[in-house]
């Protein structure tokens, strides 16, 4: 895809520019892909490599005018404008009003031909991650964004974001061609999810009614100026909403935050059904959907809303239309409050809503899909604006079948893949991979065997058994024995001790009891006890806090008995702080004449701290799992899910029924991800307590991974367990001569061994295996 000076992005169907035979690598997170860049730049293969990293235009935008609007969907629609204004300048400026001729003047500066040519070669010269690309961009006035896909082409890496892969849309916009490549996908263990999470799409009550409005106004306005065809495409878009919002229970005409439903509950439909009941069989989905695609109508009406949202404001004495502005400032009440008066020239502008029709076409989209891979839910609450249709997509092996057909080889790879049978039937089988053309690799971990303890505990020292089934679990004698185990370990372990608990609610509830039961006292004098915050934005704070009470500790224990009992000050002011939020910490770390030995995280699986955060060396010496997470079995999502795996996997000998090994496998998984948080390097050790019997099952046993699997041991009392505990507590308690970090997003310290793969991978003929790869980290750098 080159840059030729009349061409925009979304209309690129001039010559393509050849694609050399590369490999496009993606993460979950921009974090996780500058760690990637950044083990490039140090491999040897550093120096030799044309490396292009992709981002959003959020992510690399250098016009400072259009980054300060915000969100990700203003700044494409604005930099867009800004390419059709430069565009269509000629045009432009025979329209009147003269307002408007001013608007469509304005481009980018950063856009111009001959310096994005100059910054597509620089930018293949050295391998930059996202922010060395922004400060090239910045130094030669070039915009990054453009700059970078244009090195497409040429480049022998991609680094980018699944959703930028996964998506066909976005990866045709995005100028990525998959025939004949390598795909990587790495942090693959959340792959399915993601697909499941792309394609589908979720409308409220609101977001129809608001889309309704405005392109009814937006008709109103235009009607006469649009050709028969897009009138006839608005009109049926009209019509689609007005049955969405019928299907609900509600009414286009009326405002949906005071519409109350007559029923209410979740009901979940075959699209097919879902069509039928809403009475809109008759129209050709795929037809209104190339409409919105082509016609970008969407664009168009948040243009307009955001034009006639200020000039027509009711004091502006429109009457026709105050009724529907009214309308709409009671559906969009940040908008419309922001925008009394007309948006001049330079003005701040506050962060608006994207156009409502957006998240109308995506389900619009979902709905072609055919009608056994996905559902429809229906989810009917107190009011219209409260409640939503949704697109739930079953089988997101189609939208990934396209990548596996054109590529060369995909490398799916992660730390923690187990249970990997989810890849090979629901993503590789139903996309049609044969299973011959599927090869599984699996390496064991860099630690030696000795650095890891893995325990199954079936029943605590008061010989409770230990099965936190959803009956059980509540029980007081359960809570109690919990603490009781928990007690017991944090006297033996040093430094930090991070346990999960199945959920939210259930860590509220032994919390409660245990400070009820004076439980956490007992503990406190241990360990200073830390709770997973409930908000995302406190998450750093608290582990800083953890880490910093667990280094006082550790820095007391190295200077001797005598700093023991002084209490850092540091300490006094996090006391005080987490005081503020609500919490307990009873005491602090180095008080007490050095009873504490270090830090309890309580923790929530599927959490904010069970992926990653890596708690290496003295932050996680233990990691203690509270019963098995499985998934709310009766959630109607996951019911369907079941039952449509049922219908479409075969089952194996001996084996359980797909739906089921669904639910077991969700709950593996999860825990595999957790107790994966501990052993983060090749010197790591900690112990992994599981708590409860299920997990001395063979077959719960099978899906942990093999270098855990390998070591645990199974024990049916408390005793044995305690002892094998207090056995390795010596060697747990080494000072680590490593300074402490603060727990980190986790980094790519396979990197060497995955990129031996896909060099290897690169040498392999056209049609040869789709790799699905589960590395640890041992494997030797490419001779
Ligand atoms: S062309 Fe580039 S710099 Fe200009 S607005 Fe668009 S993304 Fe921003």
């Amino acid at each position: 895809m080159g840059i030729t000076k009349n061409r925009v992005d979304q209309d690129e169907d001039g010559p393509e520019e050849e694609h050399v035979t590369k490999i496009y690598y993606c993460s979950r997170t921009h974090s996780q892909l500058a760690q990637f860049v950044h083990e490039v730049q140090r491999s040897p293969f550093g120096k030799d490599t044309r490396l292009v990293s992709l981002g959003s235009r959020q992510n690399l935008c250098i016009n400072e005018d259009v980054k300060t609007l915000g969100s990700a969907q203003l700044i494409n629609d604005r930099c867009m404008e800004m390419q059709r204004s430069k565009h269509e300048k000629s045009r432009a400026e025979e329209e009147k009003p003269k307002r408007r001729k001013q608007e469509r003047r304005a481009t980018c500066p950063f856009y111009g031909y001959e310096q994005l040519q100059l910054l597509r070669d620089q930018v293949l010269v050295g391998v930059k991650d996202i922010e060395q690309l922004v400060a090239l961009g910045k130094e030669a006035r070039a915009c990054p964004y453009y700059g970078s896909r244009s090195a497409i082409p040429a480049a022998q890496l991609v680094v980018l974001p699944y959703q930028m892969l996964l998506h066909a849309a976005t990866r045709q916009a995005a100028g990525i061609r998959l025939q004949g490549q390598v795909v990587l996908i790495d942090e693959a263990h959340n792959l399915i999810d993601t697909l499941t999470g792309i394609h589908s799409a979720e409308v409220s009550g609101s977001q129809l009614c608001q889309a309704h409005s405005q392109l009814l106004q937006y008709m109103e306005r235009y009607g006469k100026r649009l050709k028969a065809k897009n009138l006839m495409y608005i009109k049926q878009i009209l019509y689609l909403l007005e049955k969405f919002v019928t299907v609900l229970g509600g009414n286009t005409k009326q405002n949906p935050n005071t519409q109350s439903l007559s029923q209410t509950g979740t009901e979940l439909k075959t699209i097919n059904d879902f069509l039928f009941e809403s009475q809109i069989d008759n129209i050709n989905l795929f037809k209104v959907q190339r409409y919105c695609e082509r016609s970008m109508v969407s664009r168009k009406l948040f243009g307009f809303t955001e034009r006639y949202g200020t000039v027509l404001a009711p004091s502006r004495e429109q009457p026709k239309l105050a009724g529907f502005q009214h309308f709409l400032q009671s559906l969009q009440p940040t908008v419309t409050q922001t925008s009394v008066t007309p948006v001049e020239e330079g003005e701040a502008r506050v962060p608006r809503l994207a156009s409502p029709l957006m998240h109308i076409e995506s389900f619009l989209a979902a709905l072609t899909t055919a009608n056994q891979d996905g559902r429809v839910i229906l989810s009917r609450q107190g009011s219209l604006s409260q409640s939503s249709l949704k697109f739930l997509l079953l089988n997101p092996a189609v939208h990934f079948a396209q990548v596996v057909k054109e590529c060369r080889a995909v490398v799916i790879a992660g730390g923690t893949m187990q249970p990997v049978s989810d890849f090979r039937e629901q993503l590789l089988a139903c996309a049609g991979v044969e299973a011959e053309r599927v090869v599984e690799f699996s390496c064991g971990h860099v630690i030696p065997p000795d650095n890891i303890l893995p325990l199954v505990i079936c029943s605590g020292p008061s010989s409770q058994q230990l099965e936190f089934t959803y009956q059980k679990r509540e029980l007081p004698q359960m809570m109690d024995e919990t603490g009781r185990i928990l007690c017991n370990l944090c006297t033996v372990v040093p430094g930090g001790v991070v346990c999960f608990f199945p959920s939210y609610e259930y860590q509220r509830q032994v919390y409660a009891h245990w400070d009820k039961s004076g439980l956490l006292a007992r503990l406190a004098v241990k360990k200073k006890i830390f709770q997973e915050p409930k908000r995302a934005n406190q998450v750093e704070q608290v582990l800083m806090e953890y880490s910093r009470c667990i280094k006082v500790r550790n820095n007391s224990e190295a200077s001797g008995p005598e700093n023991r009992g002084q209490l850092p000050v540091s300490c006094v002011a996090s006391k005080l702080w987490l005081h503020n939020l609500g919490w307990y910490f009873p005491q602090c770390c180095g008080q007490a004449g050095g009873t504490v030995t270090g830090a309890l995280l309580l923790s929530v699986v599927g959490g904010k701290m069970s992926e990653g955060i890596n708690f290496s060396d003295n932050l996680g010496r233990c990691v203690v799992m509270v019963g098995m997470p499985y998934p709310n079995i009766k959630s109607p999502e996951l019911q369907e899910k079941m039952a449509y795996l049922d219908q479409t996997l075969p089952r194996g000998p001996g084996q359980p029924p797909p739906g089921k090994a669904l639910v077991e496998n969700l709950c593996m998984k999860a825990v595999n991800q957790s107790i994966g948080r501990a052993i983060r390097h090749q010197k790591d050790f900690a112990s992994i307590v599981l708590l409860d019997q299920r997990y001395a099952r063979p077959p719960i046993l099978g899906k942990l991974p093999a270098w855990i699997r390998d070591r645990v041991e199974v024990k049916a009392t408390f005793g044995p367990a305690f002892a094998a505990m207090r056995k390795v507590g010596p060697a747990f308690s080494s000072p680590t001569p490593r300074e402490l970090p603060t727990p980190e997003v986790s980094c790519l310290t396979a990197f060497p061994c995955r990129l031996s793969f896909i060099v290897r991978s690169l040498s392999l003929p056209d049609g040869r295996p789709t790799i699905a790869w589960v590395p640890g980290s041992s494997f030797p750098l490419p001779t």
